[in-house]
């Protein structure tokens, strides 16, 4: 017998059909709106409907590689709030926590710093129904109340330090493309057999005064921007802000395309299947790092990973867990960490960058003399 059809008649069709069909009415849609749509829809978008993090989704991150990554982030984070006095109440904030798994590790290095979780409210800025399941299932022995927002604006007031890896990378962006002497946006259409395409749209508005060569592609991240002003707007009224970002990009502003998609652990086409892979962009420290300043912030680093792992005391602190490990335990915490700090891995492709409020001596390890 043919399974009834009334539950799929009520379904919202396909993203990849809905997007086909605005196409169809509103014409070729700004790569920023196709990124929004593929990742932030409310039914289908790819951060919405999955669980995309860990050995089984499509992509691993370095907290399911080592738990000496959160544990690092957390012992960091404890000697900022130390920098800044000790504040009470204090916030703590990780923007985009995957399965939890760095909040939980931190969460462990915090519990051995007296005072540290006294009046500290934890604060988790995640938009996927999905991955806060997960988030509270990982977190739900903590010892404080957990909170949940959708957007780093809607955080309490008061001192703040923010941890944020792999979050920027899956903000949309918009993208221009530089013809015949002009800026026009980078968008998406249907060619002849409905299949999405790139195309050009309209001059971009406003137009970035920077000259480039004929089919330059420019890479704007506004969503990161209105991030980095909210922060320092805070910083204005005078709560003291930190904010350490890991991700993967390059430390130079360059020109060039660098949205890609992942499925499965691969590279897939961003615009073969909507919703179902995972689209990100590189990072532009410098532009990044150019931003927070003309906010009004200081920034530190980039520094590629493994060095700003090392010179937290990676080692010693993967030496103290092989003492106590299993010899099969031993191999996981020796490739993980070697995974961590890698050239070849992630140790340099990744890099992090801290963002403070004006008047802090930089924070470790950008401290060195
Ligand atoms: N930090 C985690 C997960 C990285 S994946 C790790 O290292 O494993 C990106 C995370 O950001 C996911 O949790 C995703 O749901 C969340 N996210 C993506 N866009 C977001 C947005 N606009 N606002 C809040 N969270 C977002």
């Amino acid at each position: 017998m043919a399974a009834p059809r009334i539950a799929s008649q009520i379904e919202t069709p396909p993203l990849a059909a809905r997007l086909r069909e605005r196409i169809a009415h509103e014409g070729p849609i700004s790569v920023a709106d196709y990124m929004q749509a593929c990742l932030a829809d409310p039914e289908a978008g790819y951060y919405t409907a999955r669980a995309p993090i860990g050995r089984d989704g499509d992509f691993i991150t370095a907290p399911e590689v080592s738990q000496t990554f959160g544990e690092l982030l957390g012992l960091w984070a404890a000697f900022i709030w130390q920098a800044m006095g000790a504040p009470k109440p204090m916030v703590v904030a990780e923007l985009g926590p995957g399965r939890g798994t760095l909040m939980a590790d931190a969460l462990r290095a915090w519990r051995r710093v007296p005072g540290l979780l006294e009046g500290t409210q934890i604060a988790l800025i995640e938009t996927s129904p999905v991955l806060r399941d997960m988030q509270r299932e990982t977190l739900r022995n903590t010892p404080i109340p957990l909170r949940w927002f959708a957007r780093a604006e809607d955080l309490p007031d008061g001192p703040l330090i923010v941890l944020a890896n792999e979050f920027l990378d899956a903000l949309p962006i918009s993208q221009l493309v530089w013809r015949e002497g002009a800026w026009r946006e980078r968008c998406v259409r249907l060619d002849a057999k409905g299949a999405f395409v790139f195309t050009e749209g309209a001059a971009a508005d406003p137009i970035p005064e920077i000259e480039a060569t004929e089919g330059d592609i420019l890479e704007l991240r506004p969503a990161a921007d209105n991030l980095l002003a909210a922060l320092a707007a805070r910083a204005a009224k005078g709560d003291p802000v930190a904010v350490l970002f890991v991700d993967y990009g390059h430390e130079q502003t360059a020109f060039g395309d660098t949205l890609q998609a992942v499925r499965n652990h691969r590279f897939a086409d961003p615009l073969t299947s909507p919703g179902e892979a995972d689209i990100t962009s590189h990072i532009d420290f410098a532009g990044l790092k150019r931003t927070a300043e003309a906010n009004g912030l200081n920034a530190f680093g980039p520094m590629p990973q493994g060095e700003f792992l090392l010179k937290l005391g990676l080692e010693a602190r993967r030496d103290r867990l092989v003492e106590r490990a299993t010899p099969a335990q031993r191999e996981a915490i020796l490739s993980g960490t070697a995974r961590l700090v890698d050239p070849r891995a992630m140790g340099v492709l990744f890099k992090a960058l801290v963002v403070q409020s004006r008047g802090f001596a930089p924070p470790p390890p950008f401290d060195e003399i």
